[in-house]
């Protein structure tokens, strides 16, 4: 596409020179040299036609030739842009550079061999002598590495050459005086930035259209690497704060002990929302367990050896139950021996069921979908049962678990002390320089306050 428009471009050049060159036979020599240099300072106004069409270039040889004129145009380096459609091979033969040169780079060693991987929307220097032979191809292969070839004599030394990376770790504050894309952006955040901080971390706590308002407060910790001293690029936010009005909202970065990366506030819940724990592990706040899941119990009431394939937690009448996972109500009614019996079916995998219920919540009908920690029921001692308590059952692929046992999809930090203590371990240095950072503006806020008031005594 954009060689057809230099082409068409090339055309009417041709033409243009053609026309001189008939006119000149005709008109005083001065004549036809100020014709020439005028169309010369035409064609040195578009300069990135000479980088991408080599017949041009012999063009402008004949039109030197022509005009009589010092050589101006001798274009030696070319920074190509490489298209979709383009190989290594096809760019060489773009600029008229011979077969013989592209296997004397591809074939000396590995480096050279990386020549033909070129990718599209990068740029290959071209470095041509006076006899427009390839004599230096410089190639950016990735964001460190640079693959040089040099003509040495007849054949070609490559080699890569390597900058030095650095990850460092940034702290950026900004006040709220517009939005947070413009003010983030004038605090210095890159756009990746901010959007990690709307679309990703705070984007359950946070409506970002409508609950910030001027003088709300940012501070982001993240990493940015430096090639050389030079930015590079941002990478992961490690912290992140919001003071918005009187509320703060604070997130650290936690890699679990699964692998699982993403969010958590300093109390270590999770607050990306969509990587949260699909279970609770418990369906009553602060229950006492008292009877556990075993398959070889004697029943309470009937004295048969008889499977408990759930577990009991004693409360009192009335207590709320909490769904421990969101899903669809596929069962609510009575089921002999169980009482008032709620089932939730969370996915195909998982079920859960609540027995022994006083009353349902009626909010909740059955085929409707709840969501993790909403109440469902409440206690109580329908059905067999010798006192108020609720017998709790979790089903993986239709197979009985003990609840307090089996493997939950994802762990909440919060739940497990030893997790909960590795977490805060680990954030503790982010909340501090987060608390520190907010602090400091608290005090230079208090400084301009009394340097305005004194400008006014
Ligand atoms: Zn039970």
């Amino acid at each position: 596409m954009k060689n057809r428009l230099y082409q068409s471009l090339f055309l009417g050049i041709t033409s243009a020179i053609a026309a001189s060159a008939s006119y000149a036979l005709i008109t005083p020599q001065n004549e036809k040299q100020a014709k020439m240099e005028s169309l010369a300072t035409t064609i040195a106004a578009i300069p990135s036609i000479y980088d991408t069409t080599s017949g041009f270039i012999e063009q402008a040889i004949q039109l030197e030739q022509l005009a009589n004129l010092e050589a101006p145009l001798k274009p030696q380096i070319i920074h190509h842009t490489i298209q979709e459609d383009e190989s290594f091979a096809s760019i060489l033969s773009l600029y008229d550079i011979d077969k013989k040169t592209f296997r004397q780079i591809t074939r000396t060693n590995k480096i050279g061999a990386r020549f033909k991987q070129l990718k599209p929307h990068t740029t290959l220097t071209l470095e041509l002598d006076q006899d427009y032979q390839l004599k230096t191809l410089i190639y950016d292969a990735d964001d460190v590495n640079t693959l040089v070839a040099t003509r040495n004599n007849k054949q070609f030394d490559i080699h890569i050459e390597s900058r030095s990376l650095d990850v460092q770790e940034i702290l950026t504050q900004g006040t709220i005086e517009t939005s947070l894309t413009v003010d983030g952006k004038k605090a210095g955040l890159s756009a990746e930035i901010i959007d990690q901080l709307t679309d990703k971390i705070f984007a359950w706590d946070i409506d970002f259209s409508k609950d910030l308002s001027a003088g709300d407060k940012f501070t982001v910790i993240y990493e940015e690497t430096l090639v050389e001293g030079r930015r590079l690029k941002t990478g992961n936010i490690l912290a992140a704060e919001f003071i918005i009005g009187d509320k703060s909202y604070s997130a650290i970065r936690y890699q679990n002990s699964e692998g699982e990366v993403t969010y958590y506030s300093p109390q270590g819940k999770n607050v990306v929302r969509e990587t949260r724990k699909p279970f609770l592990r418990n369906p009553i706040k602060f229950a006492r367990v008292s009877s556990g899941f075993n398959l070889h119990r004697r029943h309470p009431i009937s004295h048969r050896i008889r499977a408990h394939k759930g577990v009991d937690y004693a409360a009192r009448n009335g207590t709320p139950i909490q769904a421990t996972g969101g899903g669809k109500i596929i069962f609510r009614g009575r089921q002999s021996g169980y009482g008032r019996v709620v089932i939730i079916e969370h996915d195909e995998q998982y079920k859960s069921l609540y027995a022994h219920l006083s009353r349902f919540n009626n909010q909740y009908k059955l085929g409707d979908t709840i969501k993790q920690g909403k109440t469902l029921g409440y206690v109580g001692q329908s059905g067999a049962a010798t006192g108020p308590h609720l017998h709790y059952e979790f089903l993986v692929n239709g197979v009985h678990k003990n609840p307090m046992t089996v493997e939950l999809p994802q762990t909440e930090i919060q739940e497990n002390k030893g997790l909960l203590a590795r977490f805060q371990q680990k954030a503790r240095p982010y909340i501090n320089r987060l608390n520190q950072a907010n602090s400091e503006t608290a005090i230079i806020n208090v400084d301009k306050f009394f340097a305005k008031k004194a400008d006014k005594l």
